[in-house]
């Protein structure tokens, strides 16, 4: 009798197992759409969103933007194509941009109300959900490098201020002066959002002014899906004009400013930062595809046109999905984005009906 009871519990235990096993399958079968079968890979990047009009830009910025554009992208581009790793190609590209003046981010990064400079960066492996984010650093050229070191080299996800500025040199950053992000464009910006924000206290500006709303846009990202099927999703900004408080927006923040997963796509947001964190944007779409098994246009397009803007903010985002299809969804007159497939086809936009 004692034995048949064991078989009994033994044949229930199996079964259960068995049970456990096949949801287990279920849910991962759930959030594939599709199998990924050729070396297919794709790259995309935004410089930025917000009141971007063809009446604000002269025929020699226009110009200066797409080459700057262009250049980043064929750079993470050609990485893909040699079969490097999302990761590397969001980094190279993303680098690039850090670099030049016209973006806000590294060089070129806004000014805060004390007059200094204070980047945020992330960056976030589909393969392993791995990440890795710095905020508020003041003393890195290329604020993507330390947050790829902070997912490699320590045990966190995110560090800020000093001691991220700690961690770096014992990882032999180079410590760069912070004179190095003084750009006289970027500076009388602030004093012009300083000079407005005075008028506004007095009442003579509304609340909705375009300019004081605008000055927090011109983040950098990138979204890359290369030759092994991994995606890769990273962001840097310099934030907000005139911000105070150490304030630290969405793009340091994991699923609101960067999110990649290999099972849906990767993300990187620009706009207001705000917004972005209490939307939990860049995981949000790769929520709605995993559990509403919707597209990611689908899901972008919900989460940019309708959950944002019903919070009050803006702005944008571009992604990938495992399959190499994108998204450049945003909800202002213009952003900066670029986009590579595999083929090479190259699309480089700055406002919205083009
Ligand atoms: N999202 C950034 C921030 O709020 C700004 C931007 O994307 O332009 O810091």
């Amino acid at each position: 009798m004692k034995s048949i009871l064991t078989l009994l519990i033994g044949f229930f235990i199996l079964f259960s197992c068995n049970n456990v096993k096949n949801s287990t399958s279920d849910v991962i079968k759930n959030v594939e759409f599709s199998e990924k079968t050729d070396a297919t890979f794709g790259i995309v990047i935004h410089g930025g969103a917000g009141t971007i009009l063809k009446k604000y830009m002269t025929d020699s910025l226009e110009n200066a933007f797409h080459s700057k554009l262009k250049e980043a992208i064929t750079t993470g581009h050609s990485i893909l194509e040699k079969g490097g790793s999302s990761l590397e190609a969001i980094t190279a590209t993303i680098n690039i941009m850090e670099d030049s003046p016209l973006f806000n981010a590294g060089k070129g990064a806004v000014f805060t109300h004390e007059e200094t400079n204070e980047m945020d960066a992330s960056i976030m492996d589909g393969a392993t959900l791995n990440a890795g984010a710095v905020a508020g650093v003041k003393r890195i050229k290329n604020p993507i490098n330390l947050a790829l070191s902070v997912m490699n080299d320590s045990p966190h996800v995110l560090l800020s201020g000093a001691g991220a500025e700690e961690f770096a040199r014992e990882q032999d950053f180079k410590m760069t002066d912070p004179s190095y992000f003084y750009t006289e464009k970027r500076f009388q910006s602030l004093q012009k959002v300083k000079k407005k924000e005075l008028e506004k206290e007095t009442a003579q500006v509304s609340f909705e002014d375009p300019f004081i709303k605008d000055s927090k846009f011109g983040t950098v990202g990138c979204v890359a899906l290369d030759k092994n099927g991994n995606l890769a999703a990273g962001t840097s900004t310099g934030g907000m004009t005139n911000k105070r408080w150490n304030r630290i927006g969405d793009a340091p923040i994991i699923g609101a400013g960067t999110y990649a997963n290999n099972a849906t796509c990767a993300v990187s947001s620009t706009g207001w930062g705000e917004y972005f964190i209490r939307a939990m944007v860049a995981h949000d779409i790769s929520a709605m595809m995993e559990y509403k098994r919707i597209t990611l246009q689908e899901a972008a397009h919900e989460v940019i046109q309708n959950k944002v803007p019903a919070l009050g903010g803006d702005g944008g985002i571009v992604a990938i999905d495992k399959n190499g299809n994108i998204a450049m969804e945003f909800n202002t007159p213009g952003m900066f984005r670029a986009h590579m497939n595999a083929e090479g086809d190259l699309i480089i936009k700055i406002y919205k009906d083009e």
